[in-house]
């Protein structure tokens, strides 16, 4: 490593003043551990800023119309946090998907987020969660994550309450401790649904099925698989293919709004 190219930040302009100065392959680090899933042979290959002593306020706030998580809580404790669960039971029990609780007691809310592949992104779109940026301020999700730029990301605002149900499911090889071969959520509210896919190596995004006439009048769920994968790109990787991806999230989506319809 290039002697200075490791920088420890103390607030939160110092933190993006730094990784600006050390120029644009530079990064965050917060629990580092989706960062050094990418050093090879475990040698960092890039400048990295420090996070880890910045003060980001507490962990977890409530308002009368929003929950408040900070981006560098530990995902161990929202997990186990007594107000998450008490009004956002979804996002515990969808953190208890990822990695294992030795993972869990490092990584942050942030570095999901930021890393653009965590498992908790489709489950925060269709919550319709905001992002809140040292200089950008808050803006909704879907437009973080297509413009992430070098905003240090200070927390996450849920609306509340949540929607009346709320689904999320973790696609892997194995039950636990096992990456995602594709994640999906699906929220219902008075407003309808939305779904939304991530996880691996497929794009976070929400699947938009307006375009498609009259979709809500399905209630096939082999129709709806077949409208919903048409809208889903998923790439092939070591571990699977896109195709095999796509039609396992378009059957669950699929199955969530037939279950709503039914219920
Ligand atoms: C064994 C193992 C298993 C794992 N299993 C899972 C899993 O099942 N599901 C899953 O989703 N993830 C998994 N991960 C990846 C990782 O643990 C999580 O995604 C975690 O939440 C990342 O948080 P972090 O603080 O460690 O991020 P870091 O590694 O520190 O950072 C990740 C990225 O986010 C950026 N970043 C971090 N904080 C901020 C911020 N405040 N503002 C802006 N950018 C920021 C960094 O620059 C970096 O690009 C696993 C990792 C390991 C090593």
């Amino acid at each position: 490593m290039i002697p200075g190219s490791w920088q420890k930040a103390r607030t939160p302009a110092e933190a993006i003043a730094l990784r600006r100065g050390l120029g644009p392959s530079a990064r965050y680090m917060a629990g580092g551990t989706a960062l050094q899933l990418n050093w090879p042979e475990g040698c960092v290959d890039h400048p990295v800023v420090d996070i880890g002593d910045v003060s980001f306020g507490p962990d977890v706030s409530i308002g009368k119309n929003r929950l408040l998580l900070s981006a560098a809580a530990r995902l161990e404790d929202l997990r186990c946090d007594p107000t998450v669960i008490a009004v956002a039971p979804a996002v515990s029990a969808a953190i208890g998907s990822i990695g294992a609780i030795g993972v869990r007691n490092l990584a942050t809310l942030g570095g999901n987020l930021a890393w653009l592949a965590g498992d908790l992104v489709p489950l925060l779109l269709v919550l319709g969660a905001k992002s809140i940026g040292f200089e950008r301020g808050s803006r909704g999700l879907a437009d973080m994550l297509s413009d992430p730029g070098d905003d240090l990301l200070l927390a996450v605002e849920i609306p509340l309450p949540l929607p009346g149900r709320v689904c999320f499911e973790k696609v892997t090889a194995r039950a636990a401790f096992a990456p995602s071969l594709i994640t999906i959520a699906a929220s219902f509210s008075q407003e309808g649904p939305l779904l939304a896919i991530g996880g691996g190596p497929v794009a976070p995004a929400l699947v938009d099925l307006t375009a498609e006439e009259h979709w809500s009048n399905h209630t096939d769920a082999g129709v709806l698989a077949q409208l919903i994968s048409t809208r889903i790109d998923a790439p092939d990787d070591d571990f699977s293919s896109g195709r095999y991806r796509a039609r396992a999230a378009s059957n669950l989506l699929a199955a969530f709004l037939c279950e709503e319809g039914t219920s």
